[in-house]
């Protein structure tokens, strides 16, 4: 317990904080660091690159339309272009009914009529019939296709693209230099998610996946032996923050996110990870060795002190060293564990 209090201090020290102990030992043990994309590995601040009006549609109309159904949603796609409709200076409309589509966006209704903003998946539910290859050209290159349409038809596409963290190609690189495999896990398209992932050092990455699915991703692993550590920030990411052995949250990602998980890295700073998982494996070392001194000291000590050696060699212990003995072994615990406070993260 005193070499996770100190191992906890230091983390909250540099910016990674722990909810519960546990997961700091097993963090020592991870084999499979698996890590959600937008916001977590990617800045989680896109922005609108292009703008493409459909059938009696224009630019402004579509950006009208997309920005105000998105204005109740918290999902950072819907931050980009609302900031790209306050930017152009065009005026939000009402709207009613809202309702999130998980995994797939969202629908709502704007002067009694129905329409809908996502993606691939929520116009295959709608059974509307869509040349996709036309997103190609953009999502090859790591943009993310928002699609505005009403019941029947597409009347318009906004991409957003989002970029990567600075740091994430190094720690990745650190990361499989440990020995730890990494996997990516997002809702968005394979094209824009193999993008990001390429661009990170990530080779298995898992695109197009529900929340739910995240979820039962990581338990597959956990069902082939191995040890799971889940990063995410957002609302879709809780279940796979519970389901994986130590859960990771960034700082700046939702609240659900942070109560899910067991380990908090402050601005959601990535670097943390690979702090995290240094402090976690020193930590345990520390206790292995308590562990060795607290037991050497008594393994020793008892014997003589119950007069084992007396009838061969004389050897006898006086209470007073016997008393000291047994201090001194928690003493060298307690110096051993505050040794965490000196260490480099
Ligand atoms: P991720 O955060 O990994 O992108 P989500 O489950 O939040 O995963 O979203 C999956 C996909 O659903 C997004 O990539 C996007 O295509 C679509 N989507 C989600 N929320 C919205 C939204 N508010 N507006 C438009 N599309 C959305
Ligand atoms: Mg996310």
């Amino acid at each position: 317990p005193t070499a996770i209090i100190v191992a906890t201090g230091k983390g909250a020290q540099h910016g990674i904080l722990i909810k519960d102990a546990e997961s700091l030992e097993k963090l020592a043990k991870v084999t499979t660091i698996v890590t959600d994309k937008t916001g977590t590995i990617t800045n989680g601040t896109p922005e609108v690159t292009d703008v493409i009006a459909f059938d009696n549609q224009t630019e402004e109309s579509v950006l009208q339309l997309l920005a105000s159904l998105e204005s109740k949603s918290e999902h950072p796609i819907a931050n980009a272009i609302i900031k790209k409709a306050n930017n152009l200076k065009i005026e939000l409309l009402n709207t009613n009914e809202f309702q999130i589509i998980e995994g797939k966006g969202l629908k709502s209704t704007i002067n009694n009529n129905q329409y809908f903003a996502g993606n691939k998946k929520l116009l295959q539910d709608l059974n509307i019939t869509f040349d996709f290859s036309i997103l190609d050209k953009y999502t090859e290159q790591g943009k993310t296709p928002v699609i505005l349409l009403n019941d029947h038809a597409v009347l318009g596409i906004v991409y957003v693209a989002d970029s990567l963290k600075e740091s994430v190609p190094n720690v990745i690189k650190s990361l499989h230099k440990q020995g730890l495999k990494v996997v990516m896990l997002t809702g968005d398209n394979s094209k824009t998610a193999k993008y990001i992932a390429n661009q990170a050092g990530i080779d298995n990455f898992y695109a197009e996946v529900l929340p739910v699915d995240k979820a039962k991703i990581i338990k597959e692993l956990q069902g082939k032996g191995e040890i799971v550590a889940m990063l995410g920030d957002g609302v879709n990411d809780a279940p796979a923050l519970v389901q994986a052995d130590i859960g990771i949250a960034m700082g700046t990602g939702t609240d659900v996110a942070i109560e899910s998980a067991s380990i908090t890295l402050l601005k959601g700073d990535f670097t943390k990870v690979l702090d995290a998982v240094k402090l976690s494996k020193i930590s345990l070392r520390v206790i292995k060795q308590n562990l060795f001194w607290a037991f050497a000291y008594n393994i020793l000590g008892i014997p003589i002190a119950a007069g084992l050696f007396y009838p061969f060699f004389g050897l006898l212990l006086s209470p007073i060293f016997a008393g000291a003995a047994m201090a001194l072994s928690s003493v060298t615990v307690v110096a051993n564990s505050l040794r965490l406070k000196t260490i480099k993260l």
